[in-house]
């Protein structure tokens, strides 16, 4: 399939895709790194009259650090984010996950913010940048929000920026020294979208855990934390009879469906797996 006929618009400033947004109404739509939107529009799954290219800006690019949080511009290429020391020291969960986003001619064109504006429920980023209290950094013409990622993913392909703004970039707190972490996924090959994936982190004081997040993909539920599984783990000594609650809790609360690569059942199985091997991992030591 061939996309339909679109007006192109390459705009080198945010002020000027903003301006062609507000000037196109609902026909247009943005390109960045091109890797997902250009087979919806060769599917004809969108017919926007006019693409606006915001490859070009500059503004858009770049990784920072400063006040406690590292600040990734929404044009940031997956490679250059997964090989960035500043991610790498200060948000390992991030560098750990990019491990299984896509392949490498997919990471070297697609952006973080085309991932994550385009959001697939089976991405990864959505689900740790929502474990990490990531927020999203919106610019309109009526200027900036700042939207936490619980409010940031609306539905799938679905988030809340707006068809006249932009997501400018997503600044996320550094994860501390007191903190563990995992990510585990499992997809028929490296680099594909996932069947299901579990991501864990906490703070521990050596006996208890604090500040846990625990969150999946490929569950069927819009929303990435899982609170029921959190709550039991919050404030507990880790015990092999806990850890058992808590997956059982998991596997109760999710509600994936069965597709063309694994059963309902399956994925409730996979989400199980993971989550225990990722909690494992984080704690350090097999339960
Ligand atoms: C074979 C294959 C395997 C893949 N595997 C994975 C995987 O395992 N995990 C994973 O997470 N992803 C995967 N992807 C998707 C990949 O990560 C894409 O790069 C990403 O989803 C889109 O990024 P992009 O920059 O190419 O965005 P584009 O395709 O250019 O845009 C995607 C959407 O986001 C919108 N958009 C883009 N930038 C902005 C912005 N700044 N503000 C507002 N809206 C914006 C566009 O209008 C469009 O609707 C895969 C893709 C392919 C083709």
């Amino acid at each position: 399939m061939k996309p339909p006929l679109f007006d192109y618009v390459r705009a080198t400033s945010v002020s000027q895709a903003l301006d062609a947004l507000v000037d196109n109404g609902d026909d247009a739509r943005l390109i960045a790194g091109g890797q997902s939107i250009v087979s919806m529009l060769n599917f004809r799954m969108i017919t926007p009259s006019v693409l606006i290219d915001i490859a070009n800006i500059s503004e858009l690019r770049g990784i920072s650090l400063a006040n406690g949080k590292i600040r990734i511009g929404a044009m940031s290429r997956h490679s250059d984010v997964m090989r960035d020391t500043a991610v790498l020291n200060h948000l390992p969960l991030v560098t750990e996950a990019y491990a299984h986003v896509a392949h490498h001619a997919i990471r070297n064109r697609g952006t973080i913010g085309g991932n994550v504006c385009h959001h697939d429920l089976a991405s990864e980023l959505p689900l740790v940048l929502t474990l990490l209290d990531a927020e999203f950094v919106v610019v309109g013409r009526a200027g900036e929000r700042r939207i936490p990622a619980a409010d940031f993913f609306v539905d799938a392909y679905e988030t809340a920026v707006d068809d006249k703004e932009l997501l400018a970039a997503i600044e996320v707190p550094k994860q501390g020294p007191d903190e563990r972490f995992a990510f585990e996924e499992f997809a028929i090959r490296v680099g594909d979208y996932p069947i299901a994936g579990a991501g864990v982190r906490f703070r521990t004081n050596g006996s208890t855990l604090s500040d846990v997040r625990i969150g999946f993909i490929g569950t069927g539920i819009i929303r990435k934390r899982n609170s029921a599984a959190e709550s039991l783990l919050t404030g507990a000594s880790p015990t092999r009879e806990i850890l058992d609650r808590v997956v059982e809790v998991a596997r109760a609360t999710v509600e994936p469906s069965s597709d063309l690569h694994a059963t309902a059942e399956d994925k409730i199985d996979l989400i199980g797996v993971l989550l225990r091997r990722a909690l494992e991992r984080a704690l350090g030591t097999q339960l």
